[in-house]
């Protein structure tokens, strides 16, 4: 009896009645295992050197004549900067613009691969076949729908744009460092496994040498699309993550911003 009335209270405290399992949050989603993988966008936010940078006015703040609190801004900016999509008409010709790309291929199972190991002392490492087939006798196949994510743990980086980019200079594009993918790397993955999409915590999926940007053409010419500068990825374990990248829909467009979510397994 005592043990009852306890529950009752406890189940009080959780919204639950005695009679009933405890059921689901009404999402359906254990909201303490969603992370964020997406930086805000500000005056500070990184984009490519050659972009333009983001944008934000205020167009009313407080009070209006009619006595009721009233806000709104502006935004704007180019495609590609702080936590974005690369659709695949971005380097494919003919291929999805953002817009076009089926919400199913939004979520998928994460595949998460750490090389930051291997970038810590070679700013210019590009991920190799072996980092993909390593990960693979460890956890298994990646699987089918996949959103594979490279952690070159270049996020701690991101307040530094000088060392996230390896130059800070406006225009300067000869002068970029950064990890990112090889093209065997990008060719195995759309020739041996069916992925929806890569991404990576640096500025691009191409190394910031990269004049030919060879897995950008490589993946996006297999119409598989591309999450750029995703954070908090050293929160994501290798597998068993679900990720939700959404692009705003811009008609066309050839990449967006995009809110990316992992629900931890
Ligand atoms: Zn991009």
């Amino acid at each position: 009896m005592k043990s009852c009335w306890m529950f009752v209270i406890g189940s009080v405290l959780l919204g639950l009645s005695c009679s009933s399992p405890p059921s689901p949050q009404r999402s359906g989603i254990d909201e303490s295992r969603i992370v964020d993988l997406t930086y805000s966008f500000d005056e500070n936010t990184i984009y490519w050197p050659t972009a333009q940078p983001f944008r934000w006015e205020k167009e009313s703040w407080g009070q209006s004549a009619g006595g009721y609190w009233y806000t709104a801004a502006r935004y704007s900016a180019s495609e590609h900067g702080g936590t974005h999509f690369d659709s695949p008409i971005h380097f494919g010709e003919g291929r999805s613009s953002v817009d076009q790309i089926a919400p199913g291929r939004l979520i998928g199972p994460a595949a998460v691969i750490d090389v930051s190991a291997a970038c810590e002392n070679n700013p210019d490492y590009l991920v190799a076949v072996s980092d993909l087939t390593g990960w693979e006798r460890a956890h298994g196949r990646i699987p089918d729908g996949a959103i594979v994510l490279f952690r070159t743990g270049w996020g701690r980086y991101w307040s530094d744009r000088k060392r996230y980019l390896g130059a800070d200079a406006p225009g300067d594009t000869q002068n970029l460092h950064f990890p990112g993918l090889s093209r065997e790397a990008a060719e195995w993955l759309v020739k041996e496994r069916r992925i929806d999409g890569v991404g990576i915590d640096t500025a691009s999926i191409d190394y910031g040498q990269s004049k030919d940007f060879i897995a950008h053409q490589v993946l996006n010419g297999a119409d598989i699309y591309a999450l750029e500068n995703v954070a908090a990825l050293e929160a994501l374990p290798p597998l068993g993550s679900t990720i939700i990248a959404l692009p705003m829909k811009i008609r066309g467009g050839t990449g967006a911003p995009a809110r990316i979510l992992a629900l931890l397994p």
